[in-house]
């Protein structure tokens, strides 16, 4: 027996063919081309597998195509076995339509079934066995679900039902022509004569002319149109009779899609979103929490000052717990429960769904700019942290777009910077934090767009190439992994103000207590921590407007922790003046900044060199540290410049 393996390319014929065979194959060329041919024979038989190159109609146009209609014609196959992949139903079943009308007994086997779960599709094998006319079965080449059957169907001694699927006129046509002719496969070659497909082959007693003229005439298209119109609306009854689950979610998710990827609506409906979890977290909820966990940081500090005093602690001993440590963990702690909301938002924004798609919209914008590359994964990986982000650049072959995407990639507002984004505008914004914090995350995205558009105009030359991302389906996130996601990222969040912040806070108090030689409780304009300042606060004078040694170290410092931004500023304004602790008297933010140099600070601070962990990634990924180096300080250039921008541009515009 003769069995030939036949479907498109990538249907997982080769990995059925070996798995059917076992070792027992011979590997060579078909004759006169370079395709590969290979046969073999079924375990523990003696039936002959061929493995026809993939294709995906009959039509005599490639090799591929030519070969496997050869020895589909021409030599004397007992069985066709057509893998259809099942996850591209639609297009494989166009082969199908044409082996059908050969007179050879065909099985459809149902390829990658392991897949149908996941990809929601759920088919009525029975249903489309009857509209096919012939045995249809599920398998997986790959698992080895269901070889079994499928050899049992080969040994079977049935034939294939002739199905008709062509509009009456059609269908008379054909059945005139295939009773003229006296060979085998008489239905598929009479079509093809009536497609005018068959030049090759010698039928002169047969005049087709009048019968193809016929035919135009009737439907006023070329037979050839006619007939591959005619097969896609088989196929498609097809589909509707026998996939039924796959519209269900499908179309859930398609249907959601044309909303949230709409061209028009998309970035609207974005900015509402993302606009609404900042007014939700960190202006609604904030505005109450923050006095009140506030009051309580008061309220302890009063204590421990009275009580470390009445114990007999010295001076500076008090000091560093209620100004040092108290103070600038404490700044950081005062935001926990507006954070606490945000990470519910985020946390079911992400399990929804809805994050990829923040990074697909952008990708659509990069695309309208000329820009797209496929620099998607990396910022989808992004939006949770930059980390793995950057490491999933390894997927771009393309260099110069690779290297631009490592470079950009800490720019996506990752999952660390959004509460960060929400610490700042509620510290230095309380009033408006809501409305700052959205305004601080939209400046990020089109931080992203401008510099993506000058680094690849002036930096990161060359060709984009496009990729097509499968985006994850729209889920309702569940209770429990929302719950733990949220607890895993707000004890990360305390852990981090137990330890790293807690000891820069200890540092910062101890810079800022001593002298520089070691004196301690002189005037913190003498301590050690204002010369540190003074050195380098010429850098941030253009976005300040003024020479602030105490905002110049602060951001220095976000570079540790952009956390510790807010703490050390609180210890270094409780150190320098009891009465405008920042931390008790909000209002005392704007003796050392006005808004627009506030904002511009953020802007800074947001942008600036990245976390240590996302600077180890860069360099790792550039393989160079050097490169690393010329990346971090292109971003902390670029936050300078536009922290200075900004800072003018308010400048006009507040007063
Ligand atoms: P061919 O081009 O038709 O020869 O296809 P291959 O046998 O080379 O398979 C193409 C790809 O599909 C390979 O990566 C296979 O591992 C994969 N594949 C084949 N069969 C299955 C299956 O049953 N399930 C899944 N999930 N993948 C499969
Ligand atoms: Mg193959």
């Amino acid at each position: 027996m003769k069995i030939a393996l036949i479907g498109n390319q990538n249907c997982g014929k080769t990995t059925l063919f070996n798995l059917l065979t076992g070792s027992n194959q011979k590997v060579g060329n078909w004759p006169g081309v370079t395709i590969e041919r290979k046969i073999g024979y079924i375990k523990d038989t003696n039936y002959e597998l061929i493995d026809l190159p993939g294709v995906y109609s009959l039509s005599p146009y490639s090799n591929e195509e030519k070969i496997s209609r050869e020895q589909i014609l021409e030599s004397n196959i007992d069985v066709i076995i057509n893998i259809v992949d099942v996850t591209s139903i639609e297009r494989s079943l166009y082969l199908t339509t044409q082996l059908l009308e050969l007179d050879t007994k065909v099985i459809v086997v149902l390829n990658m079934c392991d897949m149908l779960d996941k990809k929601r599709i759920s088919i009525n094998e029975k249903k489309l066995s009857s509209m096919l006319g012939c045995p249809v079965l599920k398998i997986s080449a790959l698992k080895r679900i269901g070889i079994e059957k499928l050899i049992k169907q080969i040994e079977l001694n049935d034939t294939t039902k002739k199905i008709h699927i062509y509009s009456d006129f059609l269908e008379a046509k054909i059945t005139k022509v295939s009773n003229e002719l006296n060979i085998n496969h008489k239905r598929f070659i009479s079509i093809k004569l009536l497609e005018n497909d068959f030049p090759d082959f010698n039928f002169n007693q047969l005049d087709l002319a009048s019968d193809i003229k016929d035919i135009e005439e009737y439907y006023g298209m070329e037979v050839m149109e006619v007939i591959a119109s005619e097969r896609y609306d088989f196929i498609e009854n097809v589909r509707d009779a026998c996939f039924e689950n796959q519209a269900f979610s499908e179309t859930f998710t398609d249907k959601l899609d044309r909303i949230f990827l709409n061209r028009i609506f998309a970035i609207p409906i974005f900015v509402i979103i993302m606009f609404l979890v900042y007014f939700l977290s960190v202006g609604v909820v904030g505005s109450f929490t923050v006095d009140l966990v506030e009051s309580g940081i008061e309220s302890v500090s009063e204590f421990l000052t009275i009580n470390l005093q009445n114990l007999g602690a010295s001076a500076w001993s008090t000091s560093i717990v209620v100004d040092g440590i108290l103070a600038g963990v404490g700044a950081v702690l005062s935001f926990v429960p507006q954070l606490i909301i945000l990470f519910i938002l985020i946390s079911v924004l992400e399990s929804s769904g809805y994050m990829a798609r923040i990074s697909f919209i952008l990708d659509n914008l990069f695309k309208r700019l000329g820009l797209s590359g496929k620099s998607l994964i990396p910022f989808i990986i992004g939006t949770g942290c930059s980390v793995p982000g950057v490491m999933a650049t390894r997927t771009i072959e393309n260099e110069s777009e690779r290297k631009m995407t490592i470079l950009l990639t800490p720019f996506i507002p990752c999952s660390a910077k959004l509460p960060v984004i929400a610490l700042f505008s509620g510290f230095f914004f309380r009033n408006h934090a809501g409305i700052v914090s959205a305004s601080l995350y939209f400046f990020s995205i089109i931080v992203i767009i401008i510099s993506a558009i000058i680094l690849r105009k002036f930096v990161f030359k060359g060709e984009s190439s496009t990729y097509i991302l499968e985006l994850p389906e729209y889920r309702i996130p569940s209770l429990r992994y929302t719950y733990r996601d949220v607890s895993d990222r707000t004890i990360a969040f305390v852990r981090k103000a137990g330890s790293i912040i807690l000891l820069s806070s200890i540092i910062i108090w101890f810079l800022s207590s001593f002298s520089i030689n070691f004196k301690y409780g002189v005037d913190i304009n003498e301590s050690i921590l204002s010369y540190i300042g003074r050195a380098v606060s010429w850098l941030f004078y253009p976005m300040l407007g003024e020479l602030s040694w105490g905002a110049s170290v602060s951001a220095i410092q976000g570079i540790i922790a952009k956390e510790q931004v807010v703490s050390s500023m609180v210890i270094i304004s409780g150190l320098s003046d009891g009465s405008t602790n920042l931390l008790f008297n909000p209002n005392g933010i704007f003796d050392f900044f006005t808004p627009a140099s506030a904002y511009a600070f953020m802007v800074f601070n947001l942008f600036s060199a990245p976390c240590l962990g996302t600077i180890g990634a860069m360099k790792k990924e550039y393989s160079s540290g050097k490169l690393a180096l010329k990346a971090i300080l292109f971003q902390t250039g670029l936050a300078w410049l536009l922290g200075v921008i900004v800072y003018w541009v308010g400048n006009l515009l507040w007063v």
